[in-house]
């Protein structure tokens, strides 16, 4: 068989990190055609479990990191706290997609705040924080309260504290390692949203529409979709995307995390150029899932229109009390189940999700998806 476009068939994507979202990539990657070859240091990840092969050794290790590269065509990676340099090293060996530079950008929120103004695209505002007078003074401009976050290294609200006042600042300022620090006026939000968005080498784009999303103890619970907000913000969502996917002449796929203003207008939160879990949903509702059109993007197929048969929830199951409900969300109809394979479950970790469709254009109210989430109503309503 000849091929006259893209990574052929039974070639080997390597992908940096171990946890779900390479899991469910290299799941959509066999779908393919292709092999997966993971790099982490985790004896049986999620992703290794269903891939054709592992590095195990630390993102670190320039001796894991050259042979993990000897052992595939193409890389990506499903986790942003890998260092860009061992990206680097990876790069001078191999194809990686998307490319150090667009890691680098998302992986310091500094940076990537000034990198999205620039742009012209809207965040939250905020002013960088070194020490205390640099706080007192960006406190005094932003106003209180307000929220310091770490630059780098922050996930799942870890790396956060909200400041209510000038008595917080010098304790908040001692909380939060590493420095430097960013501090973010409040954002007085109806919603947070996302749309996930794939680009390929050619400039093609594909992107879902936004979804909305919300946590519970700083950690993602649901995910709706289509997003609860009017056409003309939805609009907006999907332009912000498409152009920070071009201005990062992005190769692979990008989360674009939001708020919608109570005055309707949209701020980037931030971004994450990956799969993400506000896009679990698509595996189920969609022709073509996220997962899908990463691999298409990194591996140079094409790029289909990234369209969903069906309106969708997500609920994540997370900690033991979620994971414990297992045996009766398989037995709940029209519940559909994904579980990662992680032997144990720990308070806060992602354990599985299960999605629930809709006709489209039918996604119910808040009260009638949790009645539909079956043994997950009690815990979605509380
Ligand atoms: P992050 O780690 O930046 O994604 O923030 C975690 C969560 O904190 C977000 O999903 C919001 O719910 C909340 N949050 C973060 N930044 C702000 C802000 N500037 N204003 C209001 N809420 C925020």
């Amino acid at each position: 068989m000849s091929y006259t476009r893209g990574l052929p068939p039974n070639s080997t994507i390597g992908i940096v990190g171990g946890g779900q979202l390479g899991r469910m990539s290299a799941l959509a990657a066999a779908r393919l055609g292709y092999r997966c070859h993971i790099l982490t240091p985790e004896q049986d990840s999620p992703a290794a479990l269903v891939s054709a092969g592992v590095t195990l050794g630390d993102f670190e290790d320039p001796a894991a990191l050259r042979s993990f590269a000897a052992a595939v065509d193409v890389i990506t990676f499903e986790f942003e706290n890998v260092s860009a340099e061992g990206l680097d090293l990876l790069a001078s060996l191999k194809p990686v997609h998307p490319s150090p530079a667009v890691l680098r950008i998302s992986q310091d929120r500094a940076v990537e705040k000034s990198f999205l103004n620039g742009i012209g695209v809207a965040t939250a505002p905020w002013l960088p924080v070194n020490d205390m007078a640099s706080l007192a003074d960006a406190a005094s401009r932003l106003g209180l309260p307000a929220i310091l976050k770490t630059t780098r290294l922050g996930y799942d609200g870890k790396g956060q504290v909200m400041l209510g006042s000038d008595a917080a600042l010098a304790d908040g300022l001692d909380a939060l390692e590493p420095k430097p620090l960013v501090l973010e006026g409040m954002v007085d939000f109806q919603c947070e949203i996302s749309v996930i968005v794939a680009r390929g080498a050619d400039g093609a784009i594909a992107a879902f529409d936004a979804v909305e999303n919300s946590h519970r103890d700083h950690i993602l619970d649901m995910t709706y979709a289509p997003a609860r907000i009017t056409p003309e913000i939805a609009a907006d969502a999907q332009a912000i995307a498409r152009t920070v996917a071009d201005a990062l002449e992005l190769v692979g796929l990008l989360a674009v995390e939001m708020f919608v203003t109570a005055d309707g207008r949209v701020l980037v939160n931030e971004i994450a150029p990956r799969p993400h879990n506000s896009g679990h949903w698509t595996i189920d509702a969609c022709p073509v899932s996220q997962f899908e059109l990463h691999v298409r993007a990194i591996a140079g197929l094409p790029l289909p229109r990234a369209t969903r048969h069906s309106d969708a929830v997500m609920k994540n199951l997370v900690g033991p009390e979620e994971t414990a409900l297992w045996p009766e969300l398989l037995a709940t109809p029209g519940l559909i189940p994904h579980l990662y394979g992680k032997a144990e479950a720990r308070p806060g970790r992602k354990m599985g999700h299960v999605t629930r469709l809709f006709a489209l254009g039918s996604l119910p109210g808040p009260f009638t998806v949790a009645a539909a989430l079956g043994p997950l109503a009690p815990v979605t309503v509380a």
